[in-house]
């Protein structure tokens, strides 16, 4: 970062220049002023560690002020591009509102000094920005509304020919929009801590599922396999949680599994330490979306999963000929030598779940079997595939 320094009287900027630098005053006084002669009008004073243009670097508009020292001065240059990547890099819906509040000023600005207001023109990501702080809010809603559901799709054991356990999928059907993917709102509640009651409700409704189906007689009980976002598993207390809430339902801890996506695994250290937690208090674990997350192989060999679940990109890739059989088979083969079972999700054909049976892995997800459904749905059919 370079220097400037100023003598008393002299311009730094003026009003309309091209904002590309801010600065840091480490010594001297600078008067940002807006208007000339007669109207001309202080807007402030500002000495030794105040910042001096930064509003630019926030969205690259022109100088809406000029700043002139009054003292001799001696700046901080902070180039655009120091800020810009960082301006960047926060929260969009954080730079949404510190941009509302600099069209806001500015528009105050000209109204004092009796211009037209700027024209304010919503951009592209500012719109989808404040999308996302309703999306959130009305997630937050329904979740205090318990109007999420849960939904449990079954996992089909191969070899034994019968649904073994289900994985419990999340749904919001929201007010206005439907049915929405938790791809899209899974994402949202985890750049807020959302994820976290999120999580603890799903927990919640998996126990009272598995509560439900003992209460009908199904045996045995099958397990109820949830999914865990990264944000969940930096929770200390989760996997306590989670024994706390079996021992109150008086469930074994074999009644449920966990579901890691392998992009978690990068946090190797954080994912050994659930996974010792885990096989200590008896909770299997599964790797899930196997094959997509560009895991580093080497770690895969020193954290015992229970269970990887191969993305159902392989399972398409049964039917399109040698090269996809071939690294599923290839895939098995690597679950096998780590010591743990595979599941191959996404079997939509009879044809895909033969391919299974011949390569010896042990469960099936997909349509096929069964879709994911309510709990209601699920105690009234429990044999999905006959
Ligand atoms: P996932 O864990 O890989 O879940 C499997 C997804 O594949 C589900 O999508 C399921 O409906 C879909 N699926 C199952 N069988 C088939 C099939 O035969 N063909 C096709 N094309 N798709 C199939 P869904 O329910 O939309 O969930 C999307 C993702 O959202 C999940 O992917 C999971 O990563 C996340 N998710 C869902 N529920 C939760 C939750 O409670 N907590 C967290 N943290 N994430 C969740
Ligand atoms: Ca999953
Ligand atoms: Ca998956």
């Amino acid at each position: 970062m370079s220097r400037r320094t100023l003598r008393a009287g002299e311009t730094l900027f003026r009003e309309h220049d091209p904002g590309r630098s801010a600065y840091l005053i480490e010594s001297g006084a600078i008067r940002i002023v807006v208007g000339q002669g007669e109207s001309a009008m202080t807007l402030a004073d500002l000495g030794a560690g105040d910042l001096v243009g930064e509003m630019a670097m926030i969205d690259d508009a022109p100088r809406t002020a000029t700043a002139i020292a009054i003292e001799d001065a001696v700046l901080l240059v902070i180039d655009r591009e120091h800020l810009a990547e960082r301006v960047a890099q926060t929260d969009p819906v954080v730079r949404a509102l510190l941009g509302g509040q600099l069209k806001r000023y500015r528009a105050m600005l000209a109204t004092m000094r009796g211009l037209d207001a700027p024209e304010t023109i919503a951009d592209a990501e500012d719109i989808a920005a404040i999308g996302k702080i309703r999306l959130e809010s009305q997630l937050r809603d329904a979740l205090i509304g318990r109007r999420l559901e849960m939904h449990l799709q079954p996992l089909y054991e191969v070899t034994q020919q019968h649904v073994a356990g289900y994985e419990a999928l999340i749904r919001w059907n929201h007010p206005e929009r439907g049915p929405i993917s938790p791809a899209e709102f899974i994402a949202l509640a985890e750049e807020t801590s959302l994820i976290v009651p999120v999580g603890e409700y799903m927990l919640q409704q998996a126990i009272d599922a598995l509560v439900a189906m003992r209460q009908r007689g199904i045996g045995p009980l099958p397990f109820v396999s949830i999914n865990v976002s990264p944000r969940q598993l930096r929770e200390a207390g989760l996997i306590q949680a989670l024994i706390d809430l079996l021992q109150a339902a008086e469930l074994p801890t074999s009644a449920v599994k966990l579901e890691i996506t392998e992009s978690q695994v990068l946090d190797y250290a954080k994912v050994a330490d659930v996974l010792s937690a885990c096989r200590e208090a008896g909770i299997r674990v599964a790797l899930d979306d196997f094959g997509t997350g560009f895991s580093n192989l080497s770690h895969l060999n020193e954290l015992r999963f229970d269970t990887v679940k191969i993305d159902q990109a392989f399972a398409r890739g049964i039917e399109s000929g040698g090269r996809g059989m071939a690294m599923l088979e290839a895939i098995v083969s690597l679950v096998r030598a780590i010591g743990a079972d595979a599941l191959v999700e996404g079997i939509e054909t009879p044809a895909q779940l033969e391919a299974l049976r011949s390569l010896g892995v042990r469960y099936a997800q997909g349509y096929l079997i069964g879709k994911p459904l309510p709990l209601a749905q699920v105690l009234g059919d429990d044999a999905p595939l006959r």
